[in-house]
């Protein structure tokens, strides 16, 4: 990499002194500014906005449901979904499977649910309205961090009524806030790419706001790696920071990788580990208006998270008690309570649990008071790491039309 140039050397500068930068000033040190001046800049940002935390870093026990494989959008990118047509591979849970998912969550100490599923052609508000509403009646202490404005876009179609109302009826049923899946990637050309049956980025974007503007919070994700350009990637950025100056909505903000096996991508492209601690630092110099922001070890590996509390990032994600979406893609990294927290402390942080709101809920200071918790650990029952049918044989497989 040739040395930097004056202007950008200001404007890492500037950014670590808490200046906003501009998209193009954002594409450039992105792509040429020296590693560790950028990770140190974007450290140097999260430590001012964490002086009281500084030393932490946090982690929530969630548990992510995923509720049905049937989808009509067909993204090309993903390793999860079946075809309406295709009985053999569709299934969906059961609302007492789902049930039991959340009681396990709960007795293991899991604060958050987030489901996350296929467009399927038949739920419409009313599944959701019926589905949120029985959890909540049971486990009233379980935060439902769910759906993104795609499974908004979709099910506000099939009951033929407004996204606000949408909205306004899963959140009286119980949702508390949405999950930012379905972002991809939000500029037109990089998304028809991988998502060309999805809802447009300004339309996910748009949908974000509404709900920002009922009371329904929000995260934002990013899929990196798919074949999009560098400023493609920044262009992301500046779609969200747009919309966060006007609602405020977007608590954190969580890049991962495309990972490559069983789509259609069939693994072209995919973004390399410094072009991940690249993002995650320049996110946090760049999203001035977003508090957090999470990094990923489910993607990218125990060794990046780390790397990635060193970049910017404050928050290292979940024990994820389930997860299939990625790990049908190819990614294999898990992880356990006591693992994570020595991931944490390995970094030179504390590790804190967190609640949604990023509340702390208890700080591990002590290694000795750690709770040996061993089933506390990711993809409890995953597609990914069950015995060949184990996991469909748990599953009552409906028939889809
Ligand atoms: S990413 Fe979601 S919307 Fe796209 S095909 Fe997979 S399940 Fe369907």
């Amino acid at each position: 990499m040739a040395n930097p140039t004056s202007e950008l050397t200001a404007a890492l500068e500037r950014a670590g002194d808490g200046g906003r930068l501009t998209p193009e000033e954002a594409v450039e040190l992105y792509r040429d500014a020296p590693l560790h001046a950028l990770g140190r800049a974007a450290d140097a940002v999260r430590r001012r906005r964490y002086a009281d935390r500084q030393h932490l870093a946090t982690y929530i026990i969630e548990r992510n449901i995923n509720y049905t494989n049937v989808c009509v959008t067909a993204c090309k990118f993903c390793a999860f979904y079946a075809p309406p047509k295709d009985t053999e591979r569709g299934w969906s849970r059961d609302l007492d499977d789902i049930l039991r998912r959340c009681a396990e969550t709960v007795e293991l100490g899991g604060t958050q649910i987030m489901f996350q599923g296929g467009h399927h052609p038949d739920y419409g508000v009313e599944y959701y309205e019926g589905m949120f509403g029985a959890i909540k009646e049971q486990f009233p202490q379980l935060v439902i961090h769910s759906l993104g404005a795609s499974e908004i876009e979709h099910m506000a179609k099939v009951s033929q009524v407004s996204v606000e109302e949408a909205i306004a009826r899963i959140r009286d049923a119980g949702l508390d806030s949405l999950a930012g899946a379905g972002a991809e990637l939000l500029p037109a050309r990089a998304r028809n790419a991988i998502a060309p049956l999805k809802e447009s980025g300004e339309r996910w974007l748009e949908i974000m706001g509404i709900a920002h503007g009922m009371g329904v919070e929000s995260t934002a994700t990013m899929l990196m790696g798919t074949g999009e350009t560098n400023a493609e990637r920044i262009e992301h950025l500046r779609m969200i920071r747009d919309v966060q100056d006007r609602t405020g909505g977007f608590r954190a903000f969580i890049p991962y990788t495309y990972q490559p096996e069983n789509n259609k991508l069939k693994g072209r492209t995919q973004a390399t580990p410094m072009e991940y601690l690249r993002m995650i630092a320049v996110a946090r110099l760049f999203l001035d208006n977003v508090e957090h922001i999470q990094g990923s070890w489910l993607t990218t590996g125990k060794d990046m998270g780390q790397l990635s509390l060193h970049y910017g990032a404050d928050d290292l994600g979940s024990v994820m008690l389930e997860e299939n979406v990625v790990s049908s893609a190819g990614a294999k990294h898990r992880s356990n309570l006591p693992e994570l927290l020595e991931l944490i402390r390995g970094s030179d942080r504390v590790p804190a649990q967190r609640n949604t709101t990023y509340e702390i809920l208890r700080v591990h200071d002590d290694p000795a008071q750690d709770a040996v918790e061993e089933r506390v650990v990711s993809h409890l029952s995953s597609t990914a790491d069950t015995g060949e049918g184990a996991h469909r044989r748990r599953l009552k497989v409906l028939p889809v039309s």
